[in-house]
C-alpha cells in the first residue's frame, strides 16, 4: 500500500475540486473511508492467507468489483448523503479504486488484482514513483517510513493539492461571473 494517510488524497483533492454543494461533507468522510477500505485485507495475513492469494493483501478487496459493489450498496441506501444516487456511485467509486490506482505505482510488493474473479493476474503499472510503504503502524516512525512519506508527498499530496486548488479557483472564477 501507499501508506493508510495518503489513500485520502484522492477523495479529499475531489472534494475541493467540486465543492460541498456537490459532494456534501458526509459523502466526503464515506470516500475517505472507501479510499482506505481495501487495506483491511491486511488482516488476511494473520489468517495465513499468503499475499499472492485472491483473498490475500492487495486482491479481491482491491479490485474493481469490490469497488463497483461497496460504491452500489452505499448508492442504494442514499439516505442522509444529500446527493443523486451517480454522484455517490461515482465519487465512491472513485474513492475505493483509486487506492488500487496508487498500490499499483507502488515500488514494492506484488500488484493489484485489479480483475478478480476473473482474472488472479496482480497488476503494477509502469510508473511506479511511489516508494512501498511498510506493513503495519509500528513501521511507520523508522527511516524507512520518513522516505515513503516524501515520497507519497511528492506523488500524492501535491498533485492532490494542485487539483483541489484549480477546482476551488474556477468555482471562484464561475461565482465572480455569476454575480
Ligand atoms: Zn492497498
Amino acid at each position: 500500500m501507499a501508506t493508510i494517510f495518503s489513500h485520502p488524497a484522492i477523495p479529499i483533492s475531489l472534494f475541493f475540486f467540486f465543492g460541498k454543494k456537490k459532494i456534501p461533507v458526509l459523502l466526503a468522510v464515506f470516500g475517505i473511508f472507501f479510499s482506505i477500505l481495501p487495506d483491511f485485507d491486511v488482516v488476511a495475513f494473520k489468517f495465513g492467507i499468503p499475499y499472492e492469494s485472491d483473498w490475500g493483501h492487495r486482491g479481491f478487496t482491491h479490485s474493481i468489483l469490490f469497488a463497483l459493489g461497496m460504491s452500489c450498496i452505499v448508492a442504494f441506501f442514499r439516505t442522509k448523503l444529500k446527493a443523486s444516487w451517480l454522484t455517490i456511485f461515482l465519487f465512491l467509486f472513485v474513492s475505493a479504486i483509486s487506492h488500487g490506482v496508487l498500490d499499483a505505482m507502488t515500488t514494492g510488493g506484488l500488484g493489484v488484482g485489479f480483475f478478480i474473479p476473473w482474472s488472479s493476474e496482480r497488476i503494477f503499472f509502469e510508473y511506479r514513483p511511489i516508494r512501498v510503504s511498510p506493513i503495519g503502524p509500528r513501521n511507520f516512525f523508522t527511516e524507512r517510513g520518513w522516505v515513503v512519506f516524501q515520497s507519497e508527498l511528492l506523488y500524492v499530496w501535491v498533485p492532490a493539492i494542485l487539483v483541489s486548488l484549480v477546482g476551488i479557483s474556477i468555482r471562484r472564477l464561475i461565482k465572480k461571473t455569476e454575480s
